[in-house]
């Protein structure tokens, strides 16, 4: 197996573990994000494929946006 190499624009190391979106285990992820709750957060790991996946839709939203950005209320 050869290492997978991240995204550019990211330090995230390839590591094996599971994708939290398509659920396969043993595979080569990196860390995309966290879940942030109040009692603590959940580090989420995806894949190659699916970090392919969120960062076209991530491009995808930049381009033709659903609804615009809005920022978080100060009241
Ligand atoms: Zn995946």
């Amino acid at each position: 197996m050869t290492a997978w190499d991240a995204p550019a624009d990211t330090n995230a190391p390839v590591q094996l573990g599971d994708c939290f979106r398509c659920d396969r285990g043993g595979v080569q992820v990196i860390r995309v994000g966290e879940l942030v709750g109040p009692y603590g957060e959940t580090p989420l790991y995806a894949c190659r494929c699916c970090v392919e996946r969120l960062v076209a839709m991530g491009h995808h939203t930049q381009e033709t946006p659903v609804r615009p950005y809005v920022g978080a209320s100060t009241w």
